[in-house]
């Protein structure tokens, strides 16, 4: 019949017009900012410095391998290591990042950086209000400034942040599991705890 889709999209839109009175689902302007959006696990918007325990300086995973800084398409990672190294989640002695800037004003959110780094030490973040009254240099962020707990992940998007840890608690029970032996052994002991 001639006109038989217009009508049928007509009716579709009849249907959600007359139901956003009755159902929220209907009806998906929110009242923001006072009401706020539940964001899907699949928003991603600028990148953020994992960091693990309660202290951000101590606790950033990134050893500045400087992989993200090479791979971002704009160019906006910069990075200088540090010239000393601090302990990492294994007790391992790691460079970490001296300076560690994004210039988010020239970050595309293609979530190349977190792809590629080796460390879970990047990943990308939810947060969109940014905006500010500084135009030259508001959204140069330095390492503080992008430092997020590993809870925060956990909290935006579990299903990334969780196997991440089970690997990590894995690795830091057998590099103790490791260690322990080695003392073992250094002190005479068979490292099973035989005679
Ligand atoms: S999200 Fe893309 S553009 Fe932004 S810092 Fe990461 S790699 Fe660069
Ligand atoms: S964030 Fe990851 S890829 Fe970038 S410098 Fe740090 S450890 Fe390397």
């Amino acid at each position: 019949m001639l006109g038989e889709a217009i009508i049928k999209g007509m009716a579709v839109t009849a249907k959600n017009f007359a139901g956003s009175y009755v159902s929220k689902d209907r009806l998906p302007t929110i009242q923001y900012p006072e009401e706020r959006q539940v964001l899907s696990e699949a928003v991603r918007n600028f990148p953020f410095l994992v960091y693990d325990g309660d202290d951000w300086e101590k606790g950033l995973r990134c050893v500045s391998c400087q992989i993200c800084e090479k791979e971002c398409p704009p160019k906006c990672i910069y990075i200088v290591k540090s010239k000393d190294k601090k302990p990492d989640y294994l007790g391992k002695p790691q460079l970490y990042p001296a300076i560690f800037d994004i210039d988010l004003s020239v970050c595309m959110s293609c979530g190349i950086c977190a792809e590629v780094c080796p460390f879970e030490a990047i990943m990308m973040d939810q947060d969109f209000e940014l905006s500010n009254a500084d135009r030259f240099g508001g959204l140069l962020v330095n390492k503080e400034q992008l430092a997020r707990s590993h809870d925060h992940h956990m909290r935006i998007r579990p299903s990334e942040a969780g196997p991440i840890e089970e690997r990590r608690a894995a690795a830091q029970a057998k590099a103790k599991a490791a260690a322990e032996a080695k003392a073992k052994a250094a002190a005479g002991k068979p490292a099973d705890g035989g005679d």
